[in-house]
């Protein structure tokens, strides 16, 4: 095999696997995306989306590539671009500077010794190191986190401009071309009696597709009692984070008494969120992502967490492009089980994705990439010219 980097090794020092694998160099920039159309949230929108992206650089000269993901500044979470890009330059990668990329979990542990929560900074530079490490080795990303299990996964499409006739002609287009088959439509940012309309007018034009509604946060524990009877006639098969994050009694009453089941988003972050809205029962369905979790290997001890409670699991994303979804694909293909599939639709709505090779999407799937690393290599040209100028 050969193997990037240490090509030029006498055979002992190419059997020492460390060597040539110290972190030399992490470099985070913003880079702002434009987006295909408007991206509606309840409590925002968006017409392009900002990221951070970094660099890492090992000693024997490998670049790994990790991203952040925000949505419409610090409004999903408390993570803003500027802030994640401050918190690596000044925190982050002081800690990790000098140390082997190979040692994961202890990268892992000095990271959040020098900086409490900032769970998309650390996922980001976590996600540049197994990269870079999996590239210097020439060994995909997956191997670290147990090896694949599936190579695809089914993967939904979010309809978000508000407009049913423009929603439903979007989703005939992703039906047609064989893109995507089940969609996520965004609730809360019109009252709850006109999305009704709406979603009648969405799910008539739509006979055979699953639908997933996601109200983020928007409703009250009394809104919700009175729609869900209506969405549970539309058919609709899964509602996300319908009530804000801590009121755990409220929704477990409103998931007692649904016949849709509820997936925990925003509600839960760490470990102890997961099993208390699991104990709960405010969800049995649990969305995962990298910047709740803050690193791969915590992502998947997240889906062990939200498992072990007896909650299924859902492949979740903040609309990163494809560095991003690679680095999430790289988890969910290793996992024993992911009922819902993911919704990594983010390379498809940002207008220039960072990747020479785009990420395939084909038959109502999304194809984890299978190389070194991540399996995804950066476009330096594009990324230079979206980077944010100071
Ligand atoms: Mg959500």
């Amino acid at each position: 095999m050969n193997v990037p980097g240490i090509s030029g090794l006498s055979p002992a020092e190419r059997a020492d696997h460390r060597l040539g694998r110290d972190i030399t160099r992490i470099e985070p920039v913003i880079v702002d995306l434009p987006t295909t159309r408007r991206h509606r949230l309840s409590n925002t929108e968006v017409t392009f989306q900002s990221y951070v992206i970094v660099r890492a650089e090992l000693a024997d000269g490998t670049v790994g590539y990790g991203e952040a993901a925000t949505l419409g500044g610090p409004r999903w979470a408390e993570e803003s671009v500027e802030a994640i890009k401050a918190n690596i330059d000044a925190y982050l990668a002081p800690a990790i500077l000098g140390r082997n990329a190979l040692d994961f979990e202890a990268n892992l542990l000095a990271m959040k010794k020098a900086a409490s929560r900032n769970n998309a900074a650390r996922g980001a530079v976590d996600s540049a190191l197994f990269d870079a490490a999996g590239k210097s080795l020439g060994l995909p990303t997956s191997l670290f986190l147990g090896g694949a299990l599936r190579d695809r996964i089914e993967v939904l499409w979010a309809l978000a401009s508000g407009d049913a006739d423009q929603e439903i002609e979007e989703a005939k287009g992703k039906l047609s071309a064989r893109e995507h088959r089940r969609f996520k439509i965004k609730l809360g940012f019109h009252s709850p009696a006109d999305d009704m309309a709406r979603l009648t007018r969405i799910t008539e034009a739509l006979p055979g597709c699953e639908i997933v509604c996601d109200v983020n946060q928007a409703w009250s524990e009394a809104t919700a009692i009175r729609y869900l009877p209506r969405m549970a006639e539309l058919g609709i098969v899964l509602i996300e984070q319908p009530l804000r994050p801590g009121l755990l009694e409220a929704t477990g009453r409103i998931a007692a008494r649904s016949s849709i089941p509820i997936m925990t988003d925003e509600a839960a972050f760490t470990g102890a969120e997961i099993v208390a809205n699991a104990t709960s029962g405010a969800g049995s369905v649990y969305s995962l992502k990298l910047v709740k979790s803050g690193g791969l290997m915590e992502l998947k001890r997240a889906a062990g967490t939200a498992q072990a409670c007896g909650m299924e699991l859902y492949g979740g994303c903040l609309l990163e492009t494809g560095l991003g979804a690679a680095a999430h694909l790289a988890v969910f293909s290793t996992l024993p089980t992911l009922e819902w599939g993911c919704e990594h639709f983010g390379p498809r709505i940002v207008k220039t994705d960072l990747l020479r090779e785009p990420i395939t999407f084909k038959d109502f799937h999304i194809h984890c990439p299978t190389g070194p690393g991540l399996g995804v290599d950066i476009n330096e040209d594009a990324l230079a010219a979206m980077t944010r100028k100071a």
